[in-house]
């Protein structure tokens, strides 16, 4: 008689892409280098020969969005707009990952 709730159990399956610990985007334009130590991956930048010890992704968006000279303008310019915003929202940022909104898309930016 326990039809009804393995039904219920199926429609959790719904939420499948959780947001929260998926690799971060910014690793798309840096290789890893060598293993992982201490729990810090190496990388270098795509772009250019700037490369980390301690692969973090808050400075990997910084390098491409700042310091990087040879990323294309629509990819310093994304991590550009993630950098500001994780600067204003991050306490709105955690609440986010609780209610699963749907991501907002850019807002029209004069
Ligand atoms: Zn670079």
């Amino acid at each position: 008689m326990s039809d009804i709730a393995s039904e219920t159990h199926v429609q959790r399956n719904k939420i499948a892409a959780k947001p929260g610990r998926k690799p971060k985007e910014v690793w798309k334009f840096f290789t890893p280098i060598g293993q992982k130590k201490d729990g810090h991956q190496s990388c270098k930048c795509n772009y250019c020969p700037w490369s980390q010890t301690h692969g973090e992704p808050s400075s990997m968006e910084a390098h491409l969005a700042l310091s990087c000279h040879k990323a294309p303008i629509d990819i310093k310019e994304k991590f550009l707009l993630i950098i500001k915003s994780r600067g204003k929202n991050q306490i709105i940022n955690l609440e986010e990952e609780k209610s699963i909104l749907p991501i907002k898309r850019k807002r029209s930016y004069q």
